[in-house]
């Protein structure tokens, strides 16, 4: 929609695609990655997942939207409201992102990093913290080969922080950020039933406990 000069990470995943392997890529920008997910809508070799404030611009990502034809389960959208912190966030990643991930069994993770979810973002209304994608990549790092790409982000501080912290889970180091974590908005109660009724037949995801 104008953001981007090219889709990085797009091209990224397809030209790993082509040389045939599988791709997850795992959408942490506070906006939901729609060009991203245009892209590989119809197949089912790249995992696309979406976490993103909701209601919010550009207007997509609603958790109906799971991929058309071939790709239909390979697209999974997390809504999440204004206010959900590092917890909240966080739970979500455990309960649908990694399980998700892992049985899609990628050889190759790509994070579309965008740090606008940042609570010292302008724009973005979520309360995460350096430490919540630090915690989100060790966990993907874990499944598979993992990388990022830097996109949005409107705060130079906190993309700074965060670029850090990412940088430090992607090479398997301590997090060399320290930031106080405060309660937020838990979105897994109002989620539940949508990732059960669009994901849970397909993926195994954590419903319960
Ligand atoms: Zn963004």
């Amino acid at each position: 929609m104008g953001f981007c000069l090219f889709s990085n990470v797009a091209l990224a995943a397809d030209a790993l695609a082509r040389e045939g392997r599988r791709v997850a890529i795992v959408d942490v920008d506070v906006h939901h990655g729609n060009g991203t997910q245009d892209v590989f809508y119809e197949r089912d070799d790249v995992l696309f997942v979406s976490l993103h404030q909701s209601p919010f611009y550009p207007g997509t990502g609603h958790a109906h939207e799971i991929g058309r034809g071939p790709g239909e389960g390979y697209t999974v959208n997390l809504p999440v409201p204004s206010g959900t912190g590092h917890a909240g966030w966080l739970e979500l990643v455990d309960r649908v992102v990694v399980p998700v991930v892992e049985a899609f069994s990628p050889d190759v993770i790509l994070v579309s990093a965008g740090f606008d979810a940042h609570r010292e973002d302008p724009i973005g209304g979520l309360d995460l913290v350096a430490d919540t994608f630090y915690e989100a990549v060790a966990g993907l790092r874990e499944i598979a080969a993992t990388g990022a790409v830097l996109e949005g982000g409107y705060s130079l501080e906190a993309l700074e922080v965060c670029a850090r912290s990412v940088g430090a889970a992607l090479i398997w180091e301590a997090n060399p950020v320290k930031e106080t974590i405060t309660e937020g908005v838990r979105p897994w109660g109002m989620l539940r039933s949508e990732v059960e009724s669009y994901h849970a037949g397909r993926w195994p995801v954590r419903l319960g406990g």
